[in-house]
């Protein structure tokens, strides 16, 4: 008998299982994949490169706790994560900045100018309701439509005024130089990957069953437990009863390259052992199907002569897909509604991650629900 069966061996499930197990709860943490840490997963491909499978995943918080936390499990490497944009046949500084600015208008500027040419461009839009309308309260048409209008319609298959302010919102758009993509305190990567880092979680657990590549219903039959905590999505949880939730997938077409092949490349990435010039590049243009490519050797810093670039190709969520993300928008969240409603009401499963709440969170935010989660069921469980 278990006393806890934890469906989902991602941030969610393995945070939440730690604190449990730690306390002295039997916990079994179950996953449908053969691998641990949900869709922060990374392993090393067979040219040699730490990949992350399932995306790139660029840890940040702003969260101390959070932080603290994790860093019982890892060492960090700091990385400043630099992108760029690639539209109308090159590329361009991205998130927007004076570099943007100055690429645009084809010779040098101050922030000044910038600022006055804002002014003059940006909607005066006092509280922008949907990704639309933010990005043009900030910047005006012409930007909008040069980097945010394509990607968001194929990233999304929406259009910007269907999608929550805080999506495209996310992205800083700054007039001075600095060209970092994400705006929290700490930005860094597991020094040894996020699947390591779940390793030594596991290691420094007692009281932890792992079985991977087993799905809930088997394990739901199989294995007793008091008290189930669910990070899948919470639409197949109910089995689609209110119809399935809107998600959107992706395509990840990996490509590898060695170091006599990369030559040829440098003229372009700059940089001897890259092909591309930044982390990440995107690609708003309606022509080209990928969103993006990334690179993220130049994340890891992994020392090697070999690099692989994954190209990322949106496509609507079939249930032979994975439902990567859920859609930040009015009416999906309506029709989650129902299955919250059910969730709410369940006395003995608890519901938590990206998935079982159908939120756009990332992973920082993730470790802080299953934090809350679990020291919640503590104090209400108490201790064996
Ligand atoms: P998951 O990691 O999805 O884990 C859930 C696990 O449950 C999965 O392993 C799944 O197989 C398992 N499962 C589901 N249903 C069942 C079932 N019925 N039976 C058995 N097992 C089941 N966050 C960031 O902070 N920074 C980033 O840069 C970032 N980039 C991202 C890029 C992409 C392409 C994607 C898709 C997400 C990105 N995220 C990023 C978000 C990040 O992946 C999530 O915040 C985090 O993985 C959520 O953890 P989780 O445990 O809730 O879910
Ligand atoms: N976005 C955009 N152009 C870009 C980058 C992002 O329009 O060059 C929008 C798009 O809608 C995207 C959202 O901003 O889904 C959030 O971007 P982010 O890179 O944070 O997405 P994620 O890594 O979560 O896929």
């Amino acid at each position: 008998m278990s006393d806890f069966l934890i469906v989902g061996a991602g941030f969610a499930g393995l945070v939440a299982a730690e604190r449990l197990a730690s306390a002295g709860w039997k916990c079994t943490v179950i996953d449908r994949r053969t691998h641990i840490a949900g869709n922060a997963y990374d392993a090393t491909d067979s040219a040699g490169v730490l990949t992350h499978r399932y995306g790139p995943h660029y840890f940040r918080t702003n969260s101390g706790k959070v932080r603290q936390y994790l860093s019982r499990f890892t060492d960090w490497h700091p990385v400043k994560y630099t992108i760029k944009s690639h539209t109308g046949g090159q590329y361009w500084p991205f998130p927007i900045n004076l570099n943007t600015f100055e690429t645009l208008i084809g010779k040098p500027a101050t922030p000044g100018e910038f600022e006055t040419w804002l002014a003059r461009n940006r909607h005066d839009i006092p509280n922008p309701k949907n990704s639309e309308e933010v990005i043009l309260s900030q910047v005006g048409t012409e930007l909008y439509e040069r980097f945010f209008m394509g990607y968001t319609l194929k990233q999304w298959r929406r259009h910007p005024r269907e999608l929550d302010a805080s999506v495209c919102g996310r992205i800083p758009i700054r007039t001075n130089r600095d060209d970092r993509y994400l705006t929290e305190s700490f930005q860094a990567l597991p020094a040894k990957g996020y699947t390591a880092l779940f390793e030594n979680l596991l290691a420094a657990t007692p009281n932890l069953t792992l079985r991977l590549g087993i799905d809930f219903p088997e394990a739901k039959a199989t294995i007793p437990h008091r008290h189930l905590i669910f990070t899948g999505a919470i639409d197949e949880y109910y089995n689609r009863r209110f119809g399935p939730l809107p998600y959107r997938s992706l395509r990840f077409e990996p490509e590898s390259f060695t170091k006599e092949q990369l030559l040829a490349r440098e003229k372009i990435s700059g940089k001897p052992g890259f092909w591309q010039p930044a982390m990440q590049v995107n690609y708003p243009d309606a022509d080209v199907p990928h969103t993006r490519i990334v690179e993220i050797k130049h994340a890891t810093g992994q020392q090697i002569d070999a690099t692989t670039i994954v190209r990322e190709y949106p496509k609507d969520w079939t249930p032979d897909d994975e439902p990567y993300y859920p859609v930040p928008a009015p009416d999906a969240r309506a029709a989650c509604k129902k299955y919250a409603a059910l969730a709410a009401a369940e006395p003995h499963t608890t519901f938590i991650g990206r998935l079982a709440t159908y939120r756009y969170y990332n992973m920082d935010q993730v470790t802080a629900m299953a934090l809350t989660a679990a020291g919640k069921l503590l104090k209400s469980h108490g201790t064996p």
